[in-house]
């Protein structure tokens, strides 16, 4: 009985001396607002439950795990709702990028152009197929790749351009397609981050990112806008032939079961994944639409502090946020992450490193000061949580904290 007692004592010691636990309770104390987070997935999945339960239940049922229905019917919705004539689901975002490259039919040695501020998945595939990675600098204002420096990086021997639609905002479309047809080079959109993003072109033709290029690739990492309980990803193409090449690419190379016309690998959509992601996507505008939102109350609220850049949005581009991320000018990024971080918001640094920073990258052979833009944003930049539940109580708690740290 005594020992129990010893024993409730140590745990309930232990529970008060978790830093977090103190913290949050400190703060609903204080504040009354819920906890915050990056992302809340839960508060998310509460209002879709009963959707994403069928789903699941119809799968479970039908005992259709591999390639189910759920799959071929989630990728039609896809191609219905994006516009891109064939939908190729896969296993994850990265393996959607190496299904792209391998069906390009590229040879060791041709040149591969990318920006220098991105997520490792783009610039890894490309490793792992032996292609020649020419990074390029980005725009200091939409972080996405920079077509005049894009321009000078063409050899004879390029062959791919992988613009990255970064934290939900297209990339210059119109100038990369046209320096595309020009040079005669492949496009494929890295889309992971801004599906649901629509890009206007001069001629007023509104496309979807991801559908652009000549094929686009996506992930539905649960943080992703739109996200599965797992991993996911997906591939755009209006060409049939490539769209045939992926789809057997992305199964062991067979059309026919047993019959393998090509080398592929095993990347395939769960079919559990594809019925939650059916549920989630009649969803997906509005998620949008709620983090827009979001960025606009950021943006309105926190415009006026000099010592930041609020996102620039490109006139062309409309923005999905996957990431609200401000340039800190003044140096103090580092202090303002803890100093927020006391305060119960969490914030996140995408990316702290360039490409060309990266332990496994440094065989490229590029020096400190090649990208002198993206090596400046990694120590710039901070993204604030943005997410689809997000209440009024906790983004107006976020601004006066980050109001109040540069009044110091
Ligand atoms: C998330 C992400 C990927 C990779 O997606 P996974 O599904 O995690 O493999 C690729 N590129 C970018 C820009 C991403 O943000």
């Amino acid at each position: 009985m005594f020992c129990k007692r010893i024993l409730f004592l140590r745990c309930l010691s232990f529970f008060f001396d978790n830093n977090y636990q103190k913290f949050t309770q400190r703060l609903e104390m204080q504040t009354n607002i819920k906890p915050i987070q990056m992302v809340d997935l839960q508060g998310q999945y509460a209002q879709i439950k009963t959707e994403v339960l069928r789903g699941i239940e119809e799968v479970i049922e039908s005992a259709a795990f591999i390639q189910g229905k759920a799959v071929k019917d989630f990728s039609q919705e896809l191609a219905q709702y994006t516009g891109a004539k064939f939908v190729i689901p896969c296993a994850n975002g990265t393996d959607a990028l190496q299904i792209a490259l391998m069906a390009l039919n590229l040879q060791p040695d041709d040149e591969i152009i990318l920006p220098a501020f991105t997520y490792i998945a783009t610039v890894e595939v490309a490793a792992l197929l032996k292609l020649k990675m020419v990074l390029v600098e980005v725009d200091e204002n939409t972080f996405n790749i920079d077509p005049e420096a894009l321009k000078k990086a063409i050899t004879p021997k390029t062959k791919v351009i992988i613009p990255v639609h970064l934290y939900g905002q297209c990339a210059n479309m119109e100038a990369i397609m046209e320096i595309a047809q020009a040079n005669q080079l492949y496009v494929i959109e890295d889309t992971a981050q801004a599906i649901g993003s629509v890009y206007t072109f001069k001629n007023n033709i509104k496309k979807q990112a991801g559908t652009m290029g000549t094929i686009g690739t996506t992930s539905f990492f649960p943080s992703k806008n739109l996200g599965c309980y797992g991993d996911g990803g997906a591939i755009f193409t209006d060409d049939e032939h490539l769209a045939k090449k992926m789809q057997m690419i992305a199964n062991h190379g067979q059309e026919k079961k047993y019959y393998h016309d090509i080398i592929g690998i095993n990347s395939r959509l769960d079919t559990l994944q594809a019925a939650i992601l059916r549920a989630k996507l009649p969803h997906l505008d509005t998620y949008s639409q709620k983090r827009q939102d979001v960025a606009d109350y950021y943006d309105a609220q926190l415009a006026s502090i000099d010592a930041l850049d609020i996102p620039s949005r490109n006139a062309q581009s409309t923005h999905v946020f996957h990431q609200y991320t401000l340039k800190i000018n003044d140096g103090r990024r580092d202090a303002l992450k803890k100093f927020l971080e006391d305060a119960g918001i969490p914030t996140m640094i995408y990316y702290p490193l360039p490409i060309h920073f990266q332990k496994a990258f440094h065989f490229l052979g590029y020096q400190k000061g090649a990208f002198p833009l993206s090596e400046s944003l990694c120590e710039k930049v901070i993204s604030l949580p943005i997410h689809t539940e997000m209440e009024t109580s906790q983004m107006e708690y976020i601004v006066e904290k980050v109001i109040s740290f540069f009044q110091k």
